[in-house]
């Protein structure tokens, strides 16, 4: 399908749930990623429905909540812009925060390494490219039986995306030029964010619709996504293209690295000075950086949590220690989800890293008002 496939780092989120539907016998699923996508009439009739799907059911002022405002430009309700100020946007936070807290149980879900989960390989099942607000363009993969319904389930496919782009809004997500539905069957990654191989710039965020029922960690997760777009967008991080696509174990990985000046983001470019991610590295990873590297943390799941009970105070999660990419987003996704702490726990330091930015203060309370709005809506 493309190159970027074979060698690609992407940034991923790992689940564990206890259903499974899938038969353990493995031999009757996919053994090989299919490249190929659908055409002709059958690719007609499923873009028709793709139409359908989300014009028909198109939003318009009249189902906005009382308390919402109709904006034309992105066809949504969405809560009016509430708070101004730094001190009115943090206040508006913690008390959004404790709210959804109360009234739909806690987000952060814990996820946990059980290593019990299907082992198949990563499937894409279609590409999206993004229209404004709209899906368009989908590229259908031919897949297997077993998973074409997965693959056909439009109406899944369009309530997963429509979740996200009412939880983040527009302006926020200019760097998004895809969404792709996969899936490695049950557990395992739960969604995933990827340079855009057509514009390694841009950035493709994809679900994988195996796990997707599982709806309170599935907004987190997106939560977590976004924070990748966030912290490794345009304006945080010059992407590398000669490291992007680049076998795994190229030299490249390392001249590129050591010309670094700021934190380096593995398989993908060096951050700028004043970047999220290079501030949140000085600050926090610094000192453990080398134990991190000598002990092999990335590669190897019980030394991933070992590291994480011998420095529990200073991670949100256990997953948190796979690498300062992935702590970020966990730390950013607690940032927002979380009433502010006032602690003296590195962990919760982390969190109030994120309180001395203006702008993620205000993102986070327009956030949580969208958050709150779309659960009243969906889950009240
Ligand atoms: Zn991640």
């Amino acid at each position: 399908m493309n190159k970027l496939l074979r060698f690609r780092f992407v940034l991923t989120i790992f689940i564990f749930t206890i259903e499974s539907f899938l038969p353990t016998d493995n031999s009757t699923f996919w053994e090989e990623e299919s490249e190929e996508y659908i055409t002709g009439q059958d690719q007609e009739v499923l873009t028709f429905r793709l139409n359908e799907l989300q014009h028909n059911g198109n939003i318009n002022e009249s189902v906005c909540e009382p308390f919402e405002i109709y904006d034309e430009l992105e066809s949504e309700c969405h809560p009016p812009e509430s708070c101004k100020t730094l001190d009115e946007c943090s206040v508006l936070g913690d008390e959004l925060a404790e709210q959804i807290l109360e009234r739909f149980g806690d987000l952060l879900t814990d996820y946990e390494f059980d290593g019990e989960g299907d082992t198949y390989i990563e499937q894409e099942l279609v590409r999206y490219r993004l229209d404004g607000e709209f899906l368009t363009n989908p590229q259908f993969v031919v897949v297997d039986n077993q998973i074409s319904a997965y693959r056909d389930d439009l109406e899944m496919h369009v309530q997963i995306w429509e979740m996200f782009r009412y939880l983040i809004p527009e302006k926020e997500r200019k760097m998004l030029s895809g969404f792709t539905i996969f899936t490695d069957g049950n557990e395992e990654m739960l969604a995933q964010v990827e340079p855009d191989d057509d514009d390694v710039n841009s950035w493709l965020l994809g679900v994988d619709i195996m796990d997707a029922d599982e709806s309170l960690i599935l907004k987190s997760t997106l939560l977590h996504e976004y924070a990748h777009l966030l912290t490794l967008q345009k304006n945080q991080m010059d992407m590398n293209e000669d490291v992007l696509f680049a076998d795994e174990d190229d030299p490249i990985h390392m001249t590129a690295a050591a010309a670094c000046d700021y934190y380096f983001v593995d398989g993908m470019g060096c951050t700028k000075e004043n970047s999220y991610l290079h501030q949140f590295y000085l600050q926090f990873w610094q000192d453990l950086i080398e134990e991190w590297h000598e002990r092999g943390v990335a590669d190897d799941e019980e030394e991933m949590e070992e590291f994480f009970v011998d420095y529990e105070d200073q991670f949100v999660t256990d997953y948190a220690v796979t690498s300062p990419d992935e702590d970020i987003a966990e730390v950013w996704t607690y940032f927002i989800l979380s009433p502010r702490p006032d602690g003296e726990e590195i962990w919760e330091q982390k969190i109030l890293f994120f309180h001395q930015y203006p702008e993620q203060v205000k993102l986070r309370a327009e956030i949580l008002s969208r958050l709150l709005s779309y659960l009243s809506q969906n889950e009240g």
